[in-house]
């Protein structure tokens, strides 16, 4: 780091992100929290623009809480940015432009994080037009490589494993995590399995990379003469740890929106239910019809609890109808797009270490989301006969909003894979099947 510059990697994802502004489908200035820097705070409040000095006058509270965060701006009573003028344009931006945002406004949703002596430029999929270069992108894990000053990445904000707290393990399980899902001679799912075979056998060496480089030349054999994938074959499924993953994933997602559990529980309390949880819920909503009984429905008789057992049937005809035929049908037109998806979480998240989970653990939830994924995308397909583009983009965006920064969630996923008693390897694995 000469200079305070630094390598950074961008991947072509990064590369072309270009705003939607005010065409966005799930705009970021609409139902966040936006903290506000106490430069852009103190700047903005003297503001030689009578506007954005009214606004921000009548709009910013202050919260001290470190000079990031001195402050926040106030939603209005449509939960909108108050600084956003008739067009869903910002007034900031229109008025003073970038440097005068404040740094939330600037950054979002770029991130940068440490990986050893480089940094490596990503952007959060809670964005849309970050989830459509993500998942539509062909080459969207093409990287380009370029000197920056750090201080021009997200204001010096990086994240990430820099050198001194990079793991031994990390980039040699990384970069096998990366070749095998890029191994076309195998299935999506038999990807899945043998990185997460892989990593449960890695975890009691992670601190000896020679036996980790000794067990990468043992997988790649496996492969080759297909003991892997006869075990893959061989893996039981296991319908009713499907729909209790799914059903308890479910309800902590619908949350605070009000909406009825499929267990039929409602919450009645009042809540604001922001575009982007409306956007989640227009998927859920396809699975939901998938799984009403057509007999119930003619009379008109609602599920109760007591159909749990019935509707865990109906759930797991759903998912077989749609990985008979339905998903395959996109999948095979489209094969880039849960590589790209598995990448992205492999490359964004750097193995959740900054959540203290092991590689294994992290293998997990990353399933789990995965699994909770394929599974709306079955109920999105079954109820309209096929899987489109724009409502697979509509449910990984809105997933990922719903299940950012929510530390509380990955701790929820494992507590369910626990209950449901699936700590066993086959029991995770099945998830596969
Ligand atoms: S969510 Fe993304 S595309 Fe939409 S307005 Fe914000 S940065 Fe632009």
């Amino acid at each position: 780091m000469l200079n305070n510059s630094v390598k950074v990697m961008e991947p072509s994802f990064v590369r072309s992100f270009k705003c939607a502004g005010e065409t966005c489908p799930d705009h970021c200035c609409h139902s966040w929290k936006v903290t506000v820097n106490k430069k852009s705070y103190k700047e903005l409040k003297k503001s030689s623009n009578i506007i954005i000095r009214q606004l921000a006058n009548d709009n910013m509270e202050l919260t001290r809480t470190s000079v990031e965060n001195y402050a926040h701006i106030k939603m209005d009573d449509n939960n909108n940015c108050p600084f956003l003028d008739e067009n869903t344009l910002c007034n900031i931006h229109k008025n003073c432009g970038h440097q005068a945002l404040p740094h939330t406004c600037q950054e979002y949703p770029r991130a940068f994080n440490f990986f050893g002596d480089q940094v490596e430029a990503s952007m959060i999929m809670s964005c849309p037009t970050v989830t459509n270069e993500v998942l539509f992108n062909t080459e969207a894990f093409m990287f380009e490589s370029s000197s920056k000053l750090i201080t021009d990445l997200n204001n010096g904000k990086i994240g990430g494993l820099p050198e001194d707290n990079l793991p031994v393990w990390f980039p040699t399980i990384r970069d096998f995590c990366f070749n095998i899902m890029l191994s076309e001679g195998l299935s999506f799912n038999e990807r899945l399995f043998i990185m997460g075979m892989y990593l449960k056998q890695a975890e009691p060496h992670l601190n000896n990379p020679a036996k980790l480089a000794q067990m990468i030349n043992s997988y790649i054999s496996m492969s080759e003469d297909n003991t892997l994938q006869n075990m893959y074959k061989n893996l039981p499924a296991i319908p009713a740890l499907k729909w209790h993953i799914f059903q308890h994933q479910d309800n902590k997602f619908v949350a605070t929106t009000g909406v009825k559990l499929i267990t039929d529980e409602k919450d009645n309390k009042n809540y604001t239910v922001s575009n982007s949880d409306l956007r989640f819920l227009a998927c859920r909503e396809h699975l939901l019809s998938a799984l009403r009984d057509d007999k119930d429905e003619k009379n008109n008789k609602k599920h109760s609890k007591t159909d749990d057992n019935n509707t865990g049937e109906m759930f797991d005809k759903m998912l077989a109808q749609a990985n008979n035929s339905l998903l395959p049908e996109y999948f095979d037109k489209n094969p880039h797009i849960l590589v790209n998806y598995i990448l992205y979480y492999l490359y964004h998240h750097q193995f959740l270490l900054k959540e203290h989970k092991t590689p294994f653990q992290f293998y997990r939830i990353m399933l789990v989301d995965y699994f909770m994924l394929t599974s709306y995308l079955s109920g999105i397909a079954v109820n309209l006969g096929e899987l489109t583009d724009e409502w697979l983009a509509q449910l990984f965006q809105s997933y990922s909003r719903r299940s950012q920064h929510r530390i509380n969630f990955i701790e929820g996923i494992e507590e369910q894979l626990k209950s449901a008693g699936s700590e066993s390897d086959a029991a995770i694995f099945s998830l596969l099947k």
